[in-house]
């Protein structure tokens, strides 16, 4: 052994070094600063031994690296710029003195290469690839570049058009698609990558790749007329800045390469550092990163629940409706065998016709195999009796949103199922503590809030009432998973978690309209700010009445802020029944494009409409005004949950958000969001609107937070 670390091991058997990351302890390899200390001691090494004339590096992990250790970003972000800039400089010259041994290199690339771990197999002169293996530069994704000389490397091997391609899309490309682009070599089968990689450096040894030719394409300037690079970088850019609004680290990947274009290696690299600087300390990486931290968080959290579930092997869902239909899918899809009982022949018709339709889509997009979607079709049972529901672990109910006929249909099923069975309700606005008093079991019924459309949408409640017993709420989590939801656990409360919050965000909605703003504006704004659609656009595809009967619930709930007896224009829309896009007419008025897809435009009767309810008529509202009146009482009352212990943990909260609304990915949820303004200047700007009432109003703790400069991440 020539040397032997925590996360890498080297060795020399007849001339070829081989270096293998291979983290002890762990189950997975990164490069965390550990495994970055060992790779310059391991180069130090591979420097000043004699008698080596080749070397071949691979992993003894399943995966070969999985990327950076993200968690240790943060940290190291906050730094200042030199450290940062120390920081890439040393990590580089490590895989500098890598590329530079005076002997060739082969990566054997066995499983997942991302980000910087992909940059390692960059440094070696060939790659070869398992049939089994992906690799990406995915940094971008997280709102940084690649930093380990991926901007540097990829283009001089495959092209600047593909390398834009790769970093710009964050793509995580597959063995065939790595291969056409000459990323890598060769690909084979798992069980001959090592002989592979072996033959491969024996032929180099002896002379018969040119290795040396292959370094130097690597070490030089990029070889591009001046035509492909207009082409590559001018179209690249405009095109990527269209598609990544509010993510500036797509395009500064593409301003980087192109910068470095006529530099070599080392003068390319010094560009990509300062390209790394750049967005690195951007509130969008700040964002994202802590985006990917949650979701590791939000798995763990599944696993803990894992460990007491019951087993779902069979399921039910009592509703073949808009959501019941999309559980059924979903489920099936997934693997679970699902009954979808209803009490009418035709909606049974249509829940399987619609399970038929998107399995088809999947199908036809090249994503599932005919034979698979048989056997996903064949994995829903529909049924209008009771008959087979002793087998089900689980039962989904979604029939009609109706107190007394919900309690009645729950206290039917319970007489049908086993004394185990979960009983779950897809209910989005009563109270589960309330539905819990129609059952003799009531700890073994929780909420399980889908959002529509079910097979889209990542995001599922899962709603504790004041019975629902730890095994319940932890089978309920583990089949939400198992159908590849995210899962939420939150406390019983009018409107759950996402509604409660997005409610207050469209009462300052309708404050504003009322207070003489134009709602294409504040449509227009809040797009601009990051939403996928803005309030007047999203209540069209929620619907006014669903609307309007939630935002009943939420001010029966909350009478102190979410109660008002002004008239708004939801109230206008609802009573002229104009409900949205489900008949073509809300704030504005649709009609199908070309793909049959609702298209929005304005109807000429809508602002006489909303005059009715403008006092003083209309008046020009600034952005700011906007931003501000929509999103404070959305914080606030984001803040609120965590105080009545709705959510357990911001990250929590925000991820609902995200997941659930759509709430803005590169502000990274409304906690985050309020952490990046300060708590003290959303305080500040929320007592300039305190005579709107208690929706403006701050929490105290917000208040003590603000005093104190806390936050709600770190
Ligand atoms: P829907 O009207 O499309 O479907 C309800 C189905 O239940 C109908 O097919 C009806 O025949 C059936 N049904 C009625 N009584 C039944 C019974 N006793 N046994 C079996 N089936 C019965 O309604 P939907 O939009 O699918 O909503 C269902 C539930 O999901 C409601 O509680 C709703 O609040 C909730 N939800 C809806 C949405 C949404 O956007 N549609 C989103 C989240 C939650």
């Amino acid at each position: 052994m020539l040397y032997e670390g925590k996360a890498i091991q080297l060795s020399v058997t007849e001339g070829t070094a081989e270096l293998v990351f291979d983290y002890k302890d762990e189950s997975v390899n990164k490069f965390d600063r550990v495994t970055l200390d060992e790779l310059r001691a391991a180069a130090d090494v591979l420097k000043t031994t004699d008698g080596v004339t080749g070397l071949v590096v691979s992993s003894g992990k399943d995966v070969f690296i999985v990327g950076a250790d993200i968690t240790e970003f943060g940290a190291m972000f906050e730094e200042g710029d030199d450290q940062i800039l120390t920081w890439l400089a040393d990590a580089n010259a490590i895989f500098n003195d890598i590329e530079d041994l005076p002997y060739p290199s082969v990566t054997a690339i066995n499983g997942t290469a991302l980000g910087g771990g992909f940059e390692m197999c960059l440094a070696t002169d060939y790659r070869v690839m398992s049939t089994s293996a992906s690799i990406g530069l995915p940094e971008t994704r997280l709102g940084i570049i690649p930093g380990f000389g991926g901007t540097v490397r990829l283009p001089r091997l495959i092209g600047a058009d593909n390398a834009i391609e790769w970093i710009a899309g964050a793509k995580t490309a597959k063995p065939d698609e790595a291969l056409k682009n000459h990323a890598v070599d060769a690909v084979v089968a798992p069980e001959d990558l090592s002989a592979a990689a072996h033959d491969l450096i024996g032929r180099a040894k002896s002379g018969e790749f040119d290795w040396e030719a292959r370094r130097a394409q690597k070490k030089g300037p990029l070889t591009l007329t001046m035509m492909e690079a207009m082409m590559a970088f001018t179209t690249a850019k405009g095109f990527i800045a269209s598609k990544a609004k509010g993510f500036p680290a797509p395009v500064q990947a593409v301003k980087t390469i192109e910068r470095a274009a006529s530099k070599d290696r080392d003068g390319a690299l010094k560009d990509e550092h300062k390209g790394f600087l750049k967005v690195a300390k951007t509130t969008v990486a700040d964002a994202l990163i802590g985006l990917f931290l949650n979701d590791q968080f939000l798995k763990k959290k599944v696993k803990g629940h894992k460990k007491i579930a019951h087993k779902v092997e069979h399921a039910a869902v009592l509703g073949a409706g808009i959501m019941g239909g999309g559980i059924a899918y979903q489920s099936a899809y997934k693997g679970t065998p699902i009954l979808m009982k209803d009490i009418r022949q035709e909606a049974i018709e249509l829940g399987l016709s619609e399970a038929n339709k998107l399995l088809t889509k999947r199908v036809d997009r090249g994503r599932m195999t005919a034979a698979k979607m048989g056997q996903a079709l064949a994995r829903i049972r529909p049924t209008m009796s009771y008959g087979d529901f002793k087998e089900v672990d689980i039962v989904v109910e979604a029939i009609v949103e109706n107190i007394k006929i919900k309690k009645i249909v729950l206290a039917e099923v319970e007489e049908h199922v086993h004394e185990n069975t979960v009983l779950a309700s897809n209910t989005s606005s009563i109270s589960i503590t309330l539905l819990a008093e129609a059952l003799s079991r009531p700890e073994n019924f929780c909420g399980m809030h889908f959002f529509n459309p079910v097979s889209r949408m990542p995001l599922v409640e899962v709603i504790r009432g004041e019975k629902s017993s730890d095994e319940t709420i932890a089978t309920t989590v583990s089949y939400a998973a198992a159908m590849g939801k995210t899962p939420i656990v939150v406390n019983d409360c009018p409107g759950f978690l996402v509604n409660r919050i997005l409610f207050p965000y469209f009462a300052g909605f309708q404050a504003l309209l009322n207070d003489g703003g134009d709602f294409v504006k504040i449509d227009k704004v809040m797009e601009k700010f990051g939403w996928p659609m803005g309030p007047a656009y999203l209540l069209d595809v929620v619907g006014m009445d669903t609307a309007h009967h939630v935002g009943e619930v939420l001010a029966d709930g909350y009478p102190d802020r979410m109660g008002t007896d002004v008239r708004t224009s939801l109230d206008v829309m609802y009573e002229a029944e104009r409900f949205g896009q489900k008949n073509n007419r809300g704030y504005y008025q649709y009609a199908p494009d070309k793909k049959g897809r609702p298209k929005k435009s304005a109807d000429p009767e809508v602002p006489a409409m909303l005059a009715s309810v403008q006092a003083k008529g209309a008046r020009d509202v600034t952005d700011e005004e906007i931003i501000d009146r929509l999103m404070i009482p959305l914080i606030i009352e984001t803040v609120r949950c965590l105080e009545d212990d709705i959510v357990e943990t911001a990250a929590e909260a925000d991820m609902g958000l995200i997941m659930g609304i759509g709430f803005p990915l590169f502000r990274g949820g409304a906690l985050k969001y309020a952490d990046t303004l300060g708590l003290a200047a959303i305080c500040e700007k929320a007592d300039t609107y305190a005579h709107l009432g208690k929706l403006y109003e701050p929490t105290q703790r917000m208040r003590d937070m603000a005093a104190s400069g806390a936050k709600f991440y770190g």
